[in-house]
């Protein structure tokens, strides 16, 4: 069956996240598409409560086009507070809709930032009104990949994306133009892309081509998706479905151990290559730029206490925290300034010892320039 088109038009498209994403910062996401060509095997979309119980076949087969999107994020955005937008699509029917590009159009005339994830080079069309975005409000592109193996994924994982190498080519291009540019490494297939090989190429290919940043995460499991995937193990990797079994158990991710280890040699690669191993975040300048930069390190210690396995009350504390910065409406340097730890302590979701924590970031960290 070839691929069917249905064009619709959907009463909203923005989503606004309770608390901007500690991966890609992102506090909005807005979509031209449901349903995706490319067609990856692993696509959490095919989860029942993503694709809202169609079957998962169908995901890669009917794309359910909006067509008013651009005019639907115009008004929308008109409405909300300036922040990160992840939006954009970049599959083949983007080619003749351009609704992505009309969409990055409203982006700039609305003055917001803005945050993309591909996998597909399509998106260099567009590199001209991204390098715009990127000047007046910031911009941060990001390249999907698993690894550098081209052939060998297509058939089994992508069939419907466009090369690894196409994407690094793309990656280098949005670096050479000074846009903030990286590699989600995600999800790394387990026992079959997560070798040290594996691993030390994508992060160096990602330095090599200008990359930034390189996040990565592991494969989850979940409903619909879960089943698909194991079908695709069946038919490919039937030897290795005992040690998904045992690695997952009926878990949504891999066990903390496998997870945990994974993640820090990633760490330890973006190190050695000199990138980092989260994306830095876009912060305007302005009098709560301080909060956003401490939120964003608190964020950043969760991921660490999340590689380590540590208890989830602690990381939760910092979470709340992070969370508690983002939502203030005045500078959090000026109530330390105004009345001291006592001020930081009484803010809801920070408690003593993560006031301490603030108050070690606000007098060393070297957050509160702005
Ligand atoms: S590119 Fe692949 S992983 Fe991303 S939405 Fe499409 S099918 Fe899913």
């Amino acid at each position: 069956m070839g691929v069917q088109y249905v064009s619709y038009k959907p009463k909203k498209i923005l989503n606004t996240h309770k608390h901007a994403d500690s991966w890609f910062w992102d506090k909005y996401s807005a979509h031209p598409y449901i349903g995706c060509e490319h067609g990856c095997e692993y696509c959490y979309s095919r989860e029942t409560k993503y694709s809202r119980g169609s079957n998962p076949a169908d995901f890669s087969k009917i794309i359910k086009i909006k067509e008013n999107a651009p005019e639907l994020l115009r008004k929308e955005l008109g409405k909300v507070p300036r922040d990160t937008v992840i939006v954009g699509d970049y599959q083949p029917i983007e080619k003749k809709t351009e609704l992505s590009r009309k969409m990055l159009q409203v982006i700039l005339d609305l003055d917001f930032p803005v945050s993309l994830l591909e996998k597909s080079p399509l998106i260099l069309r567009d590199l001209d009104l991204i390098e715009e975005i990127n000047k007046q409000s910031g911009a941060s592109v990001t390249f999907s990949i698993i690894t550098t193996k081209d052939d060998e994924t297509k058939e089994l994982f992508e069939p419907g994306a466009p090369s690894m190498a196409s994407r690094f080519r793309a990656l280098k291009q949005f670096s050479d133009r000074g846009i903030l540019a990286g590699v989600a490494f995600m999800p790394i297939l387990p026992f079959i892309y997560d070798d040290d090989e594996n691993l030390e190429a994508v992060v160096k290919a990602t330095a090599e081509n200008g990359g930034k940043f390189v996040l990565s995460g592991g494969l989850t499991l979940a409903s619909a998706q879960r089943e698909w995937y194991y079908r695709v193990l069946e038919k490919h990797f039937p030897e290795l479905i005992p040690k998904y079994q045992a690695l997952y158990g009926d878990n949504y991710g891999p066990e903390c151990k496998y997870a945990g280890e994974l993640g820090k040699k990633v760490s330890r690669l973006c190190q050695k290559f000199g990138i980092k191993d989260r994306m830095p975040r876009y912060v305007p300048d302005g009098p709560l730029a301080v909060n956003r930069r401490i939120s964003e390190r608190l964020q950043n210690r969760v991921y660490r206490m999340e590689l380590d396995c540590i208890s989830q009350y602690k990381m939760w504390a910092f979470r709340k925290a992070a969370w508690a910065l983002e939502d203030l409406t005045e500078s959090v340097a000026e109530i330390y300034a105004k009345k001291g730890r006592a001020g930081l302590e009484s803010l809801k979701g920070v408690g003593k010892s993560l006031a301490e924590e603030i108050v070690h970031q606000l007098e060393e960290g070297g957050c509160c320039e702005s």
